[in-house]
């Protein structure tokens, strides 16, 4: 291959460009062009797209021709060979012979669209026929609602600071990642809303991965992949939600790739989030991930207690709703997957107050709580363990909770205690608190108790067994 003497010589010009121009730039532009052929001093190069090629030809006229001369000498001449990107088959246009000496000094592509060219509709998307570019926020997402705590400060703090300048901090691309419900949509929407208000005349697109897929696929079926890119390389901040969603689709991707380089280069914002980090990503190609490098990449976690008792008071404020702050600590103290999860036990304590007429009280709060998280998604909560030694061991639940420190209660205390420290993501802190209150240095203790009885205990061993079997089946 490096025999090929074309190779040879493009090897030579990259010397050149590689010295003059910045890393970024290098990898974005110059890395994916193949050298094709060379026939006496004309070197034909092979590039991606069209748009490549004009890019090229506006940025780095000047460049190339300080390359050639190195390589070729004064008579080199450059052509190129242009990959035509619609469509799924990759084919070759006929070369396009540029005369080098003729170094033109263009302004950058793309020109500043003027205002009436912002209302250039993307055809493949009916609900864009409106007077503006529709940006597919959800207003209630602000940074306003988005309460902070340890879980989310480096995520919120870097969106706050893209969303007051956006392109002008170092978090480009900005990536946020994190698990289901963690506020991921919320904070980047947030991003999307504040510039939206603030800066009229940016461009603010909110897509999710999946819906950019249906678009690009549309395209291609409909023969316009050239309106579906001039569309997306009009926007100036691009919020791409769930791009985990994008992997193994080749094509997708690689269109993605060209949107961001586009948007990149011409000092656009993006943001993306994903639910896991972007090392993680299968399927993803290496490029596109390298590129994800350039920016800052902060997670979300799920939430402590304090901040769910914050959201929790956040989301009944918003809703007009006061409740006794013992209730707000029992929900704070049983949720702890994730904020939407929170959100909708609190939704369904809404409801069920307002139909059943009654007070939303700790009652309420434990039987609302038991239909909506064991029934509906089958998961293990610390009442359902309760009950379970209840009838196991043949005690009464307030005793379980109670002060007694008669063996009978201790045992099946402690093992309650153990069930839910391996069964819940519960912290030893919550564990305590459905346990009257107790502090999590006892909780601790009964785990390494149950622990160290099971090792000469057999009895014990099997009921322990048997009872975690019956909750993870
Ligand atoms: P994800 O996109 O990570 O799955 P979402 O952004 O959809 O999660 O968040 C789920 C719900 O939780 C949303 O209704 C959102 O408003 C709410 N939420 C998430 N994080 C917070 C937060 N820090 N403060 C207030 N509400 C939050
Ligand atoms: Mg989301």
């Amino acid at each position: 291959m490096s025999e090929n003497p074309a190779h040879i010589t493009w090897g030579k010009c990259l010397q050149i460009i590689r010295e003059n121009t910045s890393e970024q730039s290098y990898k974005t532009w110059f890395e994916p062009i193949k050298p094709f052929k060379l026939d006496g001093a004309k070197l034909t190069i092979q590039v991606p797209s069209q748009f490549f090629y004009e890019w090229l030809e506006e940025n780095y006229v000047q460049l190339l021709r300080k390359s050639l001369d190195f390589a070729i000498g004064r008579n080199g001449l450059l052509e190129y060979s242009i990959i035509v990107d619609s469509g799924n088959r990759t084919q070759n246009k006929p070369p396009i012979a540029v005369n080098m000496t003729n170094t033109k000094t263009s302004s950058k592509l793309p020109p500043a669209p003027d205002p009436q060219e912002r209302t250039v509709r993307s055809p493949f998307d009916l609900r864009s026929l409106q007077n503006n570019l529709e940006s597919y926020l959800n207003p209630n997402y602000t940074f306003d609602n988005y309460i902070e705590g340890d879980c989310n400060r480096l995520a919120r703090a870097a969106s706050f600071a893209v969303a007051q300048k956006p392109s002008v901090t170092s978090f480009n691309p900005l990536m946020i990642y994190g698990g289901v419900g963690l506020g991921k949509t919320h904070v980047v929407q947030a991003i999307g809303n504040y510039i939206k208000n603030r800066m009229s005349d940016k461009f603010v697109l909110y897509v999710s991965s999946e819906k950019f897929t249906n678009q690009f696929i549309n395209a291609i079926r409909e023969n316009n992949l050239q309106d579906f890119m001039s569309f997306y390389m009009q926007v100036d901040i691009l919020i791409m939600d769930d791009v985990q969603f994008l992997s193994g689709k080749q094509k997708t991707q690689e269109t993605f790739f060209h949107i961001f380089n586009h948007l990149y280069q011409s000092g656009k914002q993006i943001v993306m989030t994903s639910d896991r980090p972007p090392r993680e990503l299968d399927g993803m190609e290496d490029r596109l991930l390298s590129r994800f490098k350039w920016g800052l990449t902060a997670d979300l976690q799920t939430p402590d207690y304090e901040t769910r008792i914050a959201i929790i008071q956040k989301k009944l404020q918003n809703e007009g709703i006061h409740i006794e702050y013992e209730v707000i600590e029992y929900l704070a103290h049983s949720i702890d997957s994730n904020i939407r999860e929170l959100e909708g036990v609190i939704i369904s304590l809404i409801a069920q107050a307002s139909l059943t007429r009654k007070d939303i009280d700790l009652n309420l709060a434990k039987s609302t709580l038991k239909h909506t998280i064991s029934e509906a998604d089958r998961e293990v909560t610390i009442d359902t363990i309760i009950d379970a030694i209840a009838e196991t061991y043949d005690v009464r639940i307030p005793d379980l909770k109670g002060k007694s420190r008669l063996r009978s209660i201790v045992l099946p205390r402690q093992v309650a205690m153990y069930l839910a420290k391996n069964l819940t993501n519960l912290s030893l802190k919550s564990i305590g608190y459905h346990f009257g209150g107790r502090d999590h240095s006892t909780v601790i203790h009964a785990i390494h108790t149950i622990n160290d009885l099971m090792d000469t205990d057999r009895d014990l061993k099997d009921k322990v067994t048997r009872l975690m079997k019956r909750f993870t089946k």
